[in-house]
């Protein structure tokens, strides 16, 4: 079945089941409409209420169109490109577009690439920082509310994979915020001081990012 949401046209899938008692409306991520409810469901009753609901709906649609919309694009330390897919078998940069082969991943190659860059970044800053630290193990992964962690115990530094994203001036301080955790465990004056000296200008940094999440 076809419906139309502020003059498009939508799959409408309707599963009746037996067990099912209430009436579900969900979006998915191609964006049909999928119902379900129970087998004494009514056509008619469905479509009143996707007629009521209207408003929440189309808030659903807007929502999977926002997040495709930002998949479809490649932020790369801290450039936004065009992401263009190529008969070709590896990936080049345009100014503005990034061309890559048909079965381009673009989180495989995020993991990639962070696994590349945070390790220089790591060892580079490493060799320069001031004060005396033991070498840390480097672990990246996705984290939903924090840049970096630090494990004293363990002297390792978890990075959050998303920084590949944004300008390398902000994985440079969080590797720095995390190196001097494992002289204090604690954000401390001391602490404080100790990021100061090996980045002088984390003040600003740090209101940027915290102003991102
Ligand atoms: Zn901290």
């Amino acid at each position: 079945m076809k419906i139309k949401i502020q003059e498009e046209e939508y799959n409408l899938i309707i599963d009746k089941k037996i067990s099912t008692k209430n009436t579900y409306i969900r979006v998915k991520d191609n964006l049909d409409i999928y119902v379900t409810c129970n087998t004494f469901t009514t056509d008619k009753s469905i479509l009143k209420l996707i007629i009521d609901n209207e408003k929440s709906l189309i808030r659903m649609i807007n929502r999977i169109k926002r997040k495709k919309a930002k998949e479809e694009y490649f932020y790369y330390l801290g450039r936004k490109y065009d992401l263009v897919y190529l008969n070709q078998n590896n990936i080049t940069f345009g100014e503005e577009k990034v061309f890559v082969p048909p079965d381009f991943s673009l989180e495989k190659w995020y993991k990639k690439e962070a696994l590349r860059v945070f390790q220089e970044e790591l060892d580079r800053i490493y060799n320069s920082y001031l004060y005396k630290i033991p070498y840390p193990s480097l672990t990246i992964r996705k984290m939903k509310t924090r840049w970096g962690v630090c494990n004293v115990k363990s002297h390792r530094i978890t990075l959050n994979l998303e920084l590949i994203k944004k300008d390398i001036i902000y994985l440079d301080y969080v590797i720095v915020h995390e190196l001097s955790h494992l002289l204090y465990a604690n954000h401390s004056r001391e602490f404080w001081k100790c990021v100061e000296d090996n980045f002088h200008d984390y003040k600003k940094i740090r209101r940027e990012l915290k102003d991102y999440e």
